[in-house]
């Protein structure tokens, strides 16, 4: 019998996970027959719905509504977890990192293919900044969603109740680096939630804390437009939240931010969202990439020059073909910006054309226009800039949670979190800090005699 034609989908987020949901429903009747296998690789049997993580890390959204099961929407696909760690595309072969092989040491899975689809998103852009890969902590996944929630809860109880001024004072201290999105989101809901917290502390005022945004750039949200980034810096000031535009973090060492304004914050909590690059496992494929190391792809989504190899989303740069206005002088050609937009509109796209090409019929190009962004800065706060239409305050927060509950993959999903916001309504906010989790055996290994409690991050 012909063994079926094997599509690998590396990555299970956003490119990956509805690629492979567009393929099972295209190809229904190859995957019926046996004629094709459609593969999906990643290390978390879950995709990450990342717009979602600021309201995670602030309590508003349960961190497993945030995730979607990738074995429950995929029934028809193959899902493996673990990390593609080699990939050989001449000799069609992906060698698989799974945690058997791991545990076994036989040094990987070899997966043969036929097509390939390597959607493998981005990583931190960190820089050599001395101190920080030892301090700080990024904001892309769950776990450092809810890791970082349940640290700003821990530092509240730490400055209630050290006796050390310089601890409580470092302790109530929250430095983040990166005007985007990723930060902006994070830092105003992290704020609104530990002020709200506050309130639940004798000693603990919302006046005690220090939140810092640094930023490298004139401006935050460059996705809202300048007239929003201003409002959002005016509204974040307003809270005393501590906004510095075209400044740099220097260095981190001992727990202490050393800014390019001279300014000096010793802070236990240092959050870095300054921007993403590709997934060095794109680097390692010796597949062709862009001086900014992302794969060159045709507008069809084909990897350049390369026969069976397909990407799309953070990992890709595809050209904007609705761009309009001269390219930048650091970019030959116009290229789409790396976010969730894109990603899922071109999965759409990558989908029809492996299934096109498997039936030998023609493949389409590529194009969408930015449609704009939404961004929460806080409960009932937000900014949002959507088809030349500006909004600010409780109308730009509210169009944020309907577009995203519109788009959160998956009807049990969106059922789940609007639950959750509406029961969240009703009810005061959660501000119990889970941080024990991370350390399951603490208590047992104590009652054996062979432990101590954790100390506090
Ligand atoms: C906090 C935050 C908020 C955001 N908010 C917005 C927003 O409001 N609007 C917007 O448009 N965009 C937003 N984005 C950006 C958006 O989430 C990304 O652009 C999008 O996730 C890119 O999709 P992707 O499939 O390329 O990558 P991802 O969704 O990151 O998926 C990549 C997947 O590949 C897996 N993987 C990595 N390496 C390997 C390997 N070697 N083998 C196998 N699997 C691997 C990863 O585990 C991951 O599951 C936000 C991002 C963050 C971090």
């Amino acid at each position: 019998m012909k063994e079926p034609a094997r599509i690998l989908v590396v990555g299970g987020g956003y490119v990956g996970m509805y690629t492979a949901l567009c393929l099972q429903r295209k190809l229904r009747q190859e995957l019926r027959r046996a004629a094709v296998e459609v593969v999906v690789v990643d290390p978390d049997p879950y995709m990450t719905y990342q717009p979602f993580l600021p309201e995670a890390a602030a309590g508003s959204i349960s961190p497993r509504h945030v995730v979607v099961p990738l074995r429950r929407v995929l029934p028809h696909c193959k899902v493996v977890v673990g990390e593609v760690i080699a990939l050989d595309h001449s000799a069609r072969c992906a060698t698989v990192e799974t945690p058997a092989t791991k545990e076994d040491g036989t040094g990987g899975l070899q997966l043969p293919y036929d097509e390939l689809v390597l959607a493998p998103g981005s990583v931190s852009r960190t820089l050599p900044v001395p101190g920080l890969a030892e301090g700080g902590i990024g904001f892309k996944t769950v776990e450092e969603a809810i890791g970082l929630r349940n640290h700003v809860l821990e530092q509240l109880d730490i400055a209630s109740s050290t006796r050390d001024p310089a601890i409580r004072d470092a302790a109530l201290t929250f430095v983040f680096v990166g005007g985007g999105y990723a930060g902006v989101e994070a830092l105003a809901e992290l704020e609104d939630m530990a002020r709200y917290a506050a309130r639940y502390y004798h000693n603990v005022e919302p006046a005690d804390m220090k939140w810092i945004l640094v930023e490298a750039t004139g401006r935050i949200l460059p996705e809202v437009g300048p007239v929003m980034g201003q409002y959002a810096v005016r509204e974040l000031r307003a809270r005393n939240i501590d906004v510095r535009l075209e400044t740099r973090l220097e260095s981190y060492e001992k727990r202490v931010a050393v800014l390019s304004d001279g300014a000096r914050f010793p802070a236990r909590t240092l959050v870095w969202t300054a921007g993403v690059k590709p997934h060095p496992i794109i680097a390692a494929s010796g597949l062709p990439r862009t001086e900014r190391g992302r794969l060159r792809c045709t507008a069809a989504l084909r990897i350049e020059g390369v026969e069976h190899a397909w990407s799309a989303g953070d990992a890709a740069a595809v050209p904007d073909l609705t761009a309009e206005g001269p390219a930048k002088p650091d970019e030959p050609r116009r290229e789409c910006a790396p976010n969730a937009q894109h990603a899922v509109r071109q999965a759409r796209v990558l989908a029809d054309n492996v299934a096109a090409v498997l039936r030998g019929e023609p493949v389409v190009d590529y194009a969408h226009k930015y449609a704009g962004s939404v961004a929460s800065l806080g409960l009932h706060k937000g900014v949002a800039h959507v088809y030349g239409r500006q909004l600010k305050g409780y109308p730009a927060w509210f169009m944020h949670r309907v577009y995203h509950l519109s788009r959160v993959p998956t009807f049990n999903r969106k059922a789940r979190v609007l639950a959750e916001w509406t029961l969240a309504g009703l009810f005061k906010r959660e501000i119990v800090s889970l941080g024990s989790l991370e350390h399951p055996r603490a208590e047992f290994e104590l009652a054996a005699g062979t432990g101590r409690h954790h100390e506090a991050s």
